[in-house]
Parts: structure tokens; sequence; C-alpha cells
């Protein structure tokens, strides 16, 4: 019987759907109903563990799991918070789910750096990384643990900032607090432990994580053609962000004219759009990349 790689994945919520989209990308074929606790994969000797998002970790730790996707927010914490040494370490960085762990506070409380935070109590659902933070910093603040609506606490009176996750920060606005400093920056990460798998597993992981980086690339990677004057191509290819010599085409009828076109592994704005047609450059078409392997 093959064995099955397992992948630990939140079930439900901010992570999970980016997760199953990036795996489906991957051309991993499966179906998420009900509240199963394994979904199998129907192309590959895969499965796939639903869980919530904290338990991913120390899954992964102790064998419950091969690998796992999970916010680096998450496995710092559960790093600093679990009693004996969790083993699992950041394999691949996956790009999505960004965010930033801050502390923020209303205005009239008169908190506006770190350093007025000596003798407060700040609410956090991060009780490892703000501890390992306040520490650092040798500031004497008392934790208010809560399980979630952290940014309540201030308007409730039971703490006088928060420590919290932030996106967008109109959660933060919506109720009147302002991030004044970030303690972590995150994304979505796969993890593994330092164990080692079997040959077929190991050969597995190593497609997988291949296609994830081809996924990955391809989503910032775009092709670009253009028609521009023969004397420009030098100066134009200089303008395309990240591209490698590019095809350059005679055109059917034109003496002056080329067509180029290139790769470029960087995002191309309105701007760099417009600097080309100023050097003369026509017929200018930008094309996402389906898929790409190197
Ligand atoms: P669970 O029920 O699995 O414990 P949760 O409520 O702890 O879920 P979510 O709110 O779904 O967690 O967030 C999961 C992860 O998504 C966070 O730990 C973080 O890495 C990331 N995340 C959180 N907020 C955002 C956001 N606004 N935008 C993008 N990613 C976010
Ligand atoms: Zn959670």
């Amino acid at each position: 019987m093959t064995e099955r790689l397992r992948i630990a994945l939140q079930k439900k919520g901010r992570l999970a759907d980016d997760s199953f989209a990036l795996l489906k990308k991957c051309g991993l074929r499966f179906a998420i109903r009900g509240d199963g606790l394994l979904a199998r994969v129907k192309n590959m000797p895969i499965d796939l563990l639903l869980v919530r998002d904290d338990d991913i970790p120390s899954f992964v730790a102790n064998d419950a799991s091969d690998i796992g996707i999970v916010g680096e927010n998450v496995l710092v914490e559960e790093q600093l918070v679990a009693k004996d040494k969790l083993d699992a370490e950041i394999t691949m960085r996956l790009g999505f789910s960004r965010c930033k762990l801050c502390l923020a506070a209303s205005e009239s409380s008169g908190i506006m750096k770190f350093g007025d935070l000596e003798g407060t109590r700040i609410a956090t659902t991060y009780p490892g990384v703000l501890g390992r933070f306040l520490k650092d910093q040798n500031i004497d603040a008392k934790l208010v643990e809560m399980k979630g609506a952290v940014e309540l606490a201030p308007s409730i009176g039971i703490a006088e900032s928060i420590c919290d996750l932030v996106s967008s920060g109109a959660t933060l606005e919506a109720n009147g607090l302002t991030a004044f400093e970030t303690i972590l920056e995150s994304e979505a990460v796969l993890v593994q432990s330092g164990r080692k798998l079997s040959p077929e597993k190991q050969a597995l992981l190593d497609k997988l994580m291949r296609r994830i980086d081809g996924v990955i690339k391809s989503a910032e990677t775009k092709y670009i053609m253009l028609n521009a004057p023969k004397d420009k191509v030098e100066a134009i290819t200089a303008l395309l962000p990240g591209s490698d010599a590019p095809t350059i085409i005679p055109l059917a009828g034109s003496d002056n004219l080329v067509a180029l076109q290139a790769v470029c592994t960087e995002n191309i704005f309105w701007e760099t759009l417009e600097d080309l047609k100023a050097l003369g450059a026509r017929a200018i078409l930008v094309l996402p990349i389906e898929k790409m392997m190197s």
C-alpha cells in the first residue's frame, strides 16, 4: 500500500480558503465537506487533516501530520508557550495571509509608543510573543489574556492597550484604536518537523513544494508583449522589471518595428507601461501566466 502524505490545514477561517486554493492550483483534487476531520486527495496519495490553526504546530511536531500550513504568528506563539520545545520549523514561506501583530491604543490612553506601556495592562491572545517583546524591551506591564474580541478590552476598561493581528487596520479604527508598534510580521508558512520522511513521502513532498514554488512565482510573473522601434529595444528592455533576454520577432511589412516578448518576474505597474509608451512602444499587452516550471 502506498503511504499517504498528511497535510494539516485550518478547517475554517482566514487561512483555510487560501490554503485550499493553493493546493488546488498545485493540481490536488479534493472536496471539503461537512465536519470531517480528514479529506482524501483523489489523484495523489495525500490526506488533508482539517483542524483549528492553533493545533497545527503541535500536530506536526507530534507526528499527527507530516507537514502543515499555518500562520507564522501561530507557529511562533505556539513555540513560545509550549512546555517542551516544539519540533516544527518553517520549510517554505507561502506569501498569503499577510498580517502584523501590533500594539494599539486609543488617543485618550496617552500611550503612543512602547515605552509608555510601563505599569499598564495590555490585552492579547498572544501572551507568548507579547511576553517575549516586553522582556526584550525590559518593560514591566500586565498581560490580560483573552480568547478573542481583544479590540473591545480598552472600551470595557480591562486594559489600556491591546496587542492584536492587523491587516487593513479597519477593526482597530472602528474601535477608536491606533497601532503604534509592530512586534511580528506574519504570512502563511509550510511547517515540518525534523523527522525524516520515508523516501516515497519525501519525493511526494519535493514534488508538491516545486509546484507550490511555481504557483507562487507565476502569481507574480507576467508575460509582456509589445511592438517597439528597433533602435529603442535596449532602452525598453531595461525598463522591464525582472526580465531575462526578451524574444525579438520581426514584424511583417515593417522595417523599423519589431515585436518584443518577455517574462517579467515582478509586477508591472501602470507607470512602467506609460514609460514604455513614451519610448515608442505600442500595442502593449500584459498577460497572466498560469503555470511555470524552470
Ligand atoms: P481557528 O478557529 O482555526 O482557531 P482563528 O479564529 O484562530 O481560527 P482566523 O481568524 O481564521 O483564526 O485567522 C487565521 C490566521 O489567518 C491568523 O492566525 C493569521 O495568520 C491569518 N490572519 C488573521 N487575520 C488576517 C487578516 N485580516 N488577513 C489575512 N490573514 C489574517
Ligand atoms: Zn486559532
